[in-house]
């Protein structure tokens, strides 16, 4: 069950006071790391409670779904795609998506170009990497990231934020910050080789977003500590 008003407010500074303190932490301004609520698998009502709390952004990991919530939804929101996106559904994830953090092979860049040039806009993307190199996730192994780069810089209608990554599950704290030291390291250095900024890196979600902030997170993705466990 979604949380009502109040409550969403309530759990979204409670998220806001651990990005706070995280930050505070590492040194860092609080100001840089976006809060993005993850609305998965809840209903449109989700994303009417994210505008609400004044945040700019929701997560989706599903083409289809995010299509039909949007059109349900009829707040000023911006709608990002953090889930594995197979080729077949590009085309779609293109019109429908203002951020495509998933982007984890040549083929899809091919295909979000070519459809962002048809629509005549520029589509952000993130490239996923599977820095903690979980069998388990999806995203580019660490030595394809600069062939991945270089194809998406070459692609007129993309503009490239940076990196996202997903950590491993696991008992260790360790891994999930381990990985997303390894993730601000390979940004680090593409940058530079490519001349790119690559200013976002997408890490930490609510079990881990203190590891990642201290690792120089810029956008955490959040659903069930603000929205509650999903069904
Ligand atoms: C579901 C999901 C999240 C949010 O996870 P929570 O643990 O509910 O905060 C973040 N990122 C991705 C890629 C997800 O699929």
């Amino acid at each position: 069950m979604l949380p009502d008003l109040e409550e969403f407010r309530s759990r979204t500074q409670a998220v806001r006071a651990r990005i706070a303190a995280a930050c505070a932490a590492a040194g860092r301004d609080p100001a840089g790391v976006e809060l993005l609520a993850v609305t998965k698998s809840h209903p449109a009502l989700a994303a009417e409670l994210a505008a609400q709390v004044g945040l700019r952004a929701v997560g989706e990991n599903r083409v289809q779904e995010a299509v039909d919530k949007r059109a349900q939804c009829s707040a000023p929101l911006a709608w990002e795609l953090i889930g594995h996106l197979q080729s077949n559904k590009g085309r779609l994830a293109a019109r429908c998506f203002d951020r495509v953090q998933s982007v984890d092979s040549a083929k899809l860049l091919e295909i979000l170009d070519r459809e962002a040039a048809a629509l005549g806009r520029t589509l952000a993307v993130l490239l996923q990497v599977n820095a903690g190199r979980d069998p388990a996730k999806s995203g580019a192994e660490p030595e394809e990231a600069p062939r991945l780069l270089d194809a998406a810089l070459a692609c007129r209608n993309l503009r490239v934020d940076g990196l996202m990554t997903v950590a491993p599950l696991s008992e260790d704290p360790d891994v999930a910050r381990r990985t997303f030291a390894r993730l601000r390291e390979l940004r680090d250095a593409l940058a530079s080789a490519s001349g790119a900024r690559l200013p976002e890196l997408s890490m930490g979600m609510s079990g881990d977003l203190e590891a990642a902030v201290a690792e120089g997170s810029t956008v955490v993705r959040v659903g069930s500590a603000l929205f509650g466990a999903r069904t």
